[in-house]
């Protein structure tokens, strides 16, 4: 997952890459820890362009994310058409504290910088596979969840537990009432 700069001839590249969670060391960590798993191939679509030594990068990915309800506690899976841009920057420098300054300017402005005339594709494309990861994934904006009584999935069944301390708060006030 790395492209030389002389690869994009006429100053564009169109550029595909069918990978796996295996080729992302942060995906295979965020999996280890039980986290959601991207599960079957993520392909990349990538359009680079080329002015002079700036390289932006037109860039979708799609994939599928296997992941539990923070809620329901199920399983679920999901597809994903995301889309992206990253600029690429050059960060040559004949001494090796201004190379590291460009390189710091760089990222601050939200750009990656390269080497060499070489783009190291694989961290960028990483980082918008994680951020894409939700923090509280839901298998549905209605998910009931399972009820704090008895556990039972409560987008499968009712289990009834929920009524009784609404009825009972009932019965203590026709009681007051009958008393009157
Ligand atoms: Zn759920
Ligand atoms: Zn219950």
């Amino acid at each position: 997952m790395r492209l030389e700069l002389k690869d994009i001839k006429g100053g564009v590249l169109e550029q595909d890459y069918v990978c796996s969670a295996e080729d992302f060391p942060d995906l295979v960590a965020v999996a280890e820890e039980g986290g959601p798993v991207y599960d079957g191939p993520i392909r990349f679509f990538l359009r680079l362009q080329r002015s002079g030594q700036i390289v932006e990068v037109d860039g979708r990915f799609e994939a599928s994310l296997l992941m539990q309800c923070g809620h329901c506690l199920q399983p679920f899976q999901r597809a994903l058409a995301e889309s992206f841009s990253l600029t690429f920057t050059p960060c040559e420098g004949r001494e090796q504290e201004l190379e590291e300054e460009v390189e710091l300017e760089a990222l601050e402005l939200d750009m990656i910088p390269y080497h060499d005339e070489v783009l190291e594709l694989r961290h960028p494309l990483q980082d918008q596979l994680v951020m894409t990861i939700p923090i509280s994934p839901l298998c549905s904006e209605t998910c009931k969840g399972l009820c704090p009584e008895c556990g039972a999935d409560l987008n499968q069944k009712q289990c009834g537990c929920t009524k009784k301390p609404f009825n009972s708060k009932f019965s203590v006030l026709a009681g007051i009432k009958l008393k009157e």
